[in-house]
């Protein structure tokens, strides 16, 4: 395959292959949706499992200039990749005695709370330079941000707002993934009012979801994840988006077994009729849920292959009779998440929700790169 880079492991058992032109697909769709407001990717948690620098890197060269990571750790060596010009936001906050590292790393903290916001002041007043933060706004999550009585406190130092420049105020969405809900409308007025009270700074409030709840959610920054790494974001709904990711693991030994034979740990699955089992290079160590036990299958060559028995940590086994005699063999891959079981329906599959799906993945799996405009050839 042209146009392929990768990371990771060269003999990996499991291949997440990264689709960029989806990525870039699904940047531009959501940029359309929230225009005039600008989209500010989330690569926390190495972009949900795909490589941060990578998709970072391909995010910008379409223009977006503003990123968020949920720690500080997670900013500090991406910062460099990105460069100078470029905002990058740390969403879980400004960890107590990690101020001049994050100034002098030129990361974006979010403050969260009072004693946040009093601590960025004090580096600033102490190295006499004016510092750059976000604030966020609890505008009923009960999770992160100022509550009410703060922010009117905050709204009343006007020496913070000469030390800290306030590039940003936002706030979170806790049921953006639910459209018809009441609490996403009382949310946007309570962010609204909370933010009047301060001085006049760009406003962020929409993750994935609330860009597609309407230009009310917007702001003037909108701060997807999921949906740039190719899930809808709406439960039970088709998805809109470019699936960007693809999984693969390699088969490692196939076996024809007679009617009887018990298959994996605790022999879990029993053989009714002769069937022909292929042990496959993937487990739950490598972020592949156990419970696909039920009701999960790999595809080969558009031929559905249902796991059998239970998933062991390395690997796990399906059954491939259906495959004409020979067809599959070691060293052939499978498909784990892709056109035919899309990342979608396998969180469904075991009740889970395609963030974690997604996050779970790649520890142990090689990043393959696809960066080309075409389609990939082995889809
Ligand atoms: C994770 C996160 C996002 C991105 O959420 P998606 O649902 O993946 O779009 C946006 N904002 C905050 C504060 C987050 O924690």
């Amino acid at each position: 395959m042209s146009g392929e880079t990768g990371d990771g492991p060269a003999f990996a058992g499991a291949t997440i292959t990264v689709d960029l032109a989806a990525l870039r697909a699904n940047y531009r769709y959501l940029a359309r949706l929230a225009a005039p407001a600008r989209v500010a990717p989330v690569v926390k948690a190495d972009a949900y499992g795909l490589g941060a620098g990578r998709v970072a890197t391909t995010l910008r060269q379409l223009g977006c200039r503003d990123f968020f990571v949920a720690h500080l750790h997670e900013a500090l060596p991406l910062k460099p990749v990105l460069g100078d010009d470029i905002d990058l936001f740390v969403l879980n906050g400004l960890p107590q005695g990690a101020e001049s590292a994050c100034a002098a790393a030129g990361v974006i903290p979010v403050l969260n709370s009072w004693t946040q916001a009093m601590r960025w002041q004090s580096l600033a007043v102490e190295t006499g330079r004016r510092l750059p933060a976000a604030v966020q706004l609890d505008s009923g999550m009960s999770r992160l941000g100022l509550p009410p009585q703060d922010a009117s406190r905050l709204a009343q130092e006007a020496a913070f707002f000469e030390q800290v420049e306030v590039k940003l105020v936002m706030s979170h969405l806790a049921c953006a993934d639910h459209r018809q809900s009441f609490a996403n409308h009382r949310q946007c007025r309570s962010f609204a009012a909370l933010a009047d009270r301060l001085p006049p700074a760009p406003r962020s409030l929409a993750n994935s979801a609330g860009v597609f709840l309407g230009a009310a959610f917007h702001g003037d920054v909108v701060r997807p994840g999921l949906a740039l790494y190719g899930a809808g974001p709406f439960d039970g709904e088709k998805s809109l988006m470019a699936p960007v990711v693809r999984l693969e693991a390699e088969v490692i030994q196939v076996r024809e077994a007679p009617a009887g034979t018990g298959v994996g740990y605790g022999l879990s699955f029993v053989a009714t009729r002769p069937v022909r089992i292929a042990t496959v290079a993937i487990g739950y160590a490598d972020g592949w849920p156990r419970r696909m036990e039920q009701g999960g299958v790999a595809h080969f060559q558009g031929h559905r292959l249902p796991i059998i028995g239970r998933i062991s940590m390395d690997s796990l086994t399906i059954d491939v009779t259906s495959l004409p005699e020979g067809a599959l063999g070691e060293g052939d891959w499978v498909e784990l998440i892709g056109a035919h079981q899309p990342l979608g329906e396998v969180a469904a599959t075991v009740g889970a929700i395609p963030y974690e799906i997604l996050t779970g993945l790649g520890r142990r799996c090689r990043r393959v790169y696809l960066d080309s405009s075409e389609q990939d050839p082995c889809a």
